[in-house]
């Protein structure tokens, strides 16, 4: 087995059939090969995981981890290393300077080439005044794909695409075969509701769910799906809290929109009950709805009609979680480290399959951003990105053990029946089911490969 580096034994999910016991060799950082069975003579470093299932390493293809300075790629790439995330495509709305052109986007590979310890994919966004000039030169510098907003987060940070750019910008995206994520709730109905709300003196954690009703998100979804069928661009739909939304973007994708979309962790663990004892560490853009809303995503999502699960990590400390007004509160919390879990453990609770699992966090999210060529199964070719997942290893979480500056998790003390055990990132153990390993800095910027 000439230059064969490394071995990783366990049971390798491949996306066909049950997983079986086999062994993934490693050469150069690459796979070199799927054997199964395992050979009888290993190669000089067998890591042999048992009855751990092998899946594809996780991307993570929503995360933030610059909207707080004391996060940075450092922080958030080992959250991702130890929760078996081996890529994350990460927002461009940055604190420092968001990523509207290609100077700010090469001080971010920069940051990449100090700090990260796993791979990571880049998302651009436009400024309100020069909208679609924008686009060509961050896709020609490596971006691989957009973020947009139909909600005004913050002005300079976080702003929101008025419509009568928005047809631009999404032609220009078009052209260029790249992809629009976009944040859809519908600025006209919240901000009067939370006007209306703090001039009441509303202030509970309830307050900020009533705010943002579910109308709010399923109108500008179908803005943004409208747009889209208009156009012909590439739509992702990011963070879908509800199951009508999911159903409108699937009636449009029928109709022949190219629509792609996601949920997040925190829409199928908790629901607006869940407020009142987590209250502002729960607010969440969109809020969390009802419970029988949260159970529609888990059918849609077992039933293979929700294209990914990220986390939309959001790595605020606690000191911006925890004012009495809800309404003071950032919203976003952090879940890079426990996206993997969370979605392994509730998938295989409802009957589903590690198959079902790598295709939601690593395969459909790598063939969205054109990162398939290197990333997103166990093939011969691919990057030696592989996580060991422990399906009997069960264990409560502690938020003191978890690696993001935000120091804390809304799924503290909650019970899982598996975690991860290993993680491999290129052939380089990163994570080791106790300790993180590896060197700040190598991880690389990933590039994707244009749709036509
Ligand atoms: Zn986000």
């Amino acid at each position: 087995m000439a230059g064969v580096d490394l071995s990783i034994v366990g049971r390798v999910v491949t996306g066909r059939g049950a997983p079986a016991r086999a062994e993934i060799l490693v050469a150069g950082g690459r796979i070199a090969e799927v054997r199964e069975p395992p050979s009888d003579q290993p190669p000089a470093r067998r890591i042999d995981t048992g009855e751990a299932y092998l899946l594809p390493g996780a991307i993570d293809c929503h995360v933030h981890s610059g909207s707080h300075p004391g996060e940075g790629l450092g922080a958030l790439t080992a959250a991702a290393a130890a929760g078996g995330v081996t890529t994350v495509v990460d927002m461009p709305y940055d604190a420092e300077a968001p990523v509207v052109d290609v100077d700010v986007l090469s001080a971010k590979r920069d940051r990449v080439a100090q700090q990260a310890l796993v791979d990571v994919a880049l998302l651009g966004t436009v400024r309100p005044g020069t909208g679609a000039a924008d686009v060509a030169p961050l896709v020609e510098a490596g971006v691989v794909g957009f973020k947009l907003s139909l909600f005004c987060t913050d002005a300079r940070r976080f702003p929101r695409i008025h419509d009568e750019q928005f047809l631009e910008v999404l032609a220009a995206i078009r052209d260029c075969g790249s992809i629009a994520c976009v944040h859809a709730e519908n600025e006209e109905i919240i901000k009067p509701l939370i006007a209306r709300a703090r001039q009441a003196g509303e202030r509970s954690p309830l307050a900020h769910c009533r705010s943002r009703p579910p109308v709010s998100e399923t109108q500008a979804v179908l803005t943004a799906l409208e747009y889209a069928r208009e156009t012909g661009a590439r739509l992702h739909l990011c963070h879908l809290s509800l199951p009508r939304s999911v159903d409108l973007a699937a009636r449009y994708a029928a109709e022949g929109a190219r629509v792609s979309m996601e949920t997040c962790p925190h829409y199928l663990c908790f629901s607006e009950e869940d407020m009142e004892r987590q209250g502002g560490r729960l607010k969440i853009n969109p809020p969390l709805r009802s419970p029988a809303d949260r159970e529609g995503l888990w059918e849609r999502l077992t039933a293979g009609k929700i294209d990914a699960v990220a986390s939309d990590h959001a790595p605020w400390p606690l000191s911006d979680k925890t004012h009495a007004d809800v309404f003071d509160n950032h919203s976003g919390a952090p879940g890079v480290e426990t996206l993997l879990t969370v979605v392994a453990c509730g998938i295989e609770a409802r009957g589903g399959n590690m198959n079902d699992v790598a295709q939601v966090v690593s395969a459909r999210p790598a063939a969205l951003f054109g990162l398939s060529g290197r990333k997103g199964s166990l093939e011969a070719g691919k990057d030696a990105d592989v996580v060991a997942f422990d399906p009997g290893a069960a264990f409560t979480l502690d938020e003191a053990k978890l690696h993001s500056n935000a120091g804390w998790s809304p799924y503290d003390k909650m019970a899982f029946s598996g975690r991860v055990t290993l993680t491999v990132s290129r052939g380089e153990v990163v994570w080791d089911g106790e300790q993180l390993q590896g060197r700040p800095g190598r991880g690389q910027v990933v590039e994707g490969s244009r749709h036509e």
